[in-house]
């Protein structure tokens, strides 16, 4: 287990939180302030290469070799010496041999002597310049080449993609295919990575009834465990399902005990607010400690955030676009710093041209769900995909982004500038 420690924020006062709009903090600052306490996971194992898909580096990976190899040719083509291009007019060379890639050419070149060589085939000594073979007329064992080359054009240079020595790949990067092919092109066939964090979730409500389970009067199925599932799926991390949590101290109470047990960081939804059924900020504050409480945002407000035992811990919202905008806007970027990443991307932000009236109240930074459309004149367009409501889950799957509207924003008329952040763009 880590030794994380989550900084108390001195000017939030959890036990303030009831409807007090300006005790909520910024997103923004939020965001920070659970950063500024989140290191990476202790643990590392070594993976082979072809395993190590959306795993974080845990040390550099240095080379040992240049890549490429061997100075080679970009073209399929004819190798000759610069200093032998003719100024003007052209010049007929004899052709020697061939050097094909992987099979170099084995002879000596003399003056007046050029190769055919293929693309990746290494540049015979003494030559350094590959002229490209539609630029070449060649009969009877001859070539003839006109003036106009560069001398050294179409040669890649032993090591100018990685050098010998060099640092290929810095630790805390997220290994995509590009940096799997990187690691392979240096002749490494394992890597040391951070271990996944093991993030344990739970729903809490009376109201909550599982799959497979007929719906009793007044239930509703768990959505957010499926969401939760798999927004973490998608980020790499081990989750731990622990199932729906009634509605009471005892049970909330174990099921906090049980997570900050077995995982990293433990992901609640429901029962953060002050109801009478809501025990989740209330055992966080009495066995863990709490950070912060409420965030200037919507959907997403209230939401706690502490920590328990060793395990970071986020009560989410229970309603299901709060959890899914929570869990992007603040619990993603956590989990990102916990599994190691040191630069996570930066969610894309476009602008566009909004075509429906969005009311909305100053006061919460809002993530209303639209449609993202390029109209044929190459402009973003988008649309309100209609009710806004927390609870009302199709609206992230007909939308495809987030319309991100600033915390002081009013109602926006058709025909403004808004930006959005597309929902393929966030992992
Ligand atoms: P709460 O934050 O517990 O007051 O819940 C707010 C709303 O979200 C209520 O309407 C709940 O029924 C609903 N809700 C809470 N948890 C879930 C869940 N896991 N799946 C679907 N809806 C939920
Ligand atoms: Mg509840």
């Amino acid at each position: 287990m880590n030794d994380q420690k989550i900084p108390l924020p001195p000017d939030v006062d959890p036990c303030d939180a009831e409807g007090h709009d300006h005790k909520a903090l910024r997103l923004d600052e939020a965001r920070a302030q659970i950063l500024s306490g989140i290191r990476p996971v202790a643990g590392r194992e070594t993976v082979p290469l072809p395993e190590a898909l959306g795993r974080v580096l845990a040390s550099p990976v240095r080379s040992a070799v240049d890549v490429p190899s061997h100075r080679n040719s970009a073209m399929d083509g004819y190798a000759v010496a610069g200093s032998e291009l003719p100024r003007q007019g052209e010049r007929s060379f004899e052709v020697v041999g061939t050097s094909w890639a992987g099979r170099p050419f084995a002879g000596r070149v003399g003056d007046g002597q050029c190769v055919r060589i293929m693309t990746g085939g290494m540049v015979p000594a003494g030559l350094d310049t590959v002229v490209m073979q539609e630029h070449v007329a060649e009969a009877n064992g001859s070539a003839r080449i006109a003036a106009g080359h560069r001398v050294g054009q179409n040669v890649r240079q032993a090591g100018e993609d990685i050098r010998a020595g060099a640092i290929a790949l810095q630790a805390g990067v997220l290994m995509r295919p590009a940096h799997l092919g990187l690691v392979a092109s240096i002749g490494v066939g394992e890597i040391e990575v951070f271990s996944r964090p093991r993030v344990a979730i739970f729903s809490t409500g009376d109201e909550l009834c599982s799959i497979g389970t007929p719906l009793g009067e007044g239930q509703i199925y768990d959505s957010n465990r499926y969401s939760l599932n798999g927004m973490l799926s998608r980020l790499g991390v081990e989750v731990q399902d622990l199932g729906v949590i009634r509605d009471t101290a005892e049970d909330t109470q174990r099921a906090f005990e049980e997570a900050a047990a077995k995982a990293d960081a433990i992901l609640a939804s429901g029962g953060v607010s002050v109801g009478e059924a809501d025990f989740v900020t209330e055992t966080l504050q009495r066995i863990g400690r709490v950070g912060f409480w409420k965030v200037a945002m919507k959907p997403g407000k209230p939401l706690a955030f502490g920590q328990v035992g060793q395990a970071l811990f986020f009560g989410l919202p229970g309603n299901p676009v709060s959890v899914m905008t929570t869990f992007y806007q603040l619990v993603q970027p956590a989990l990102q710093a916990l599994m190691g990443i040191a630069e996570p991307a930066v969610p894309v932000m476009i602008k566009a041209i909004c075509q429906s009236k969005l009311r909305k109240r100053p006061g919460r930074q809002e993530f209303q769900r639209g449609v993202l459309a390029r109209g044929d004149n190459g402009e973003y367009t988008v649309t309100s995909v209609g009710d806004q409501g927390a609870g009302i889950l199709s609206s992230m799957t007909q939308g495809n982004c987030f319309i991100v509207l600033p915390l002081e924003h009013e109602t926006v008329q058709p025909g403004t500038e808004v930006e959005v952040q597309p929902f393929d763009g966030l992992v």
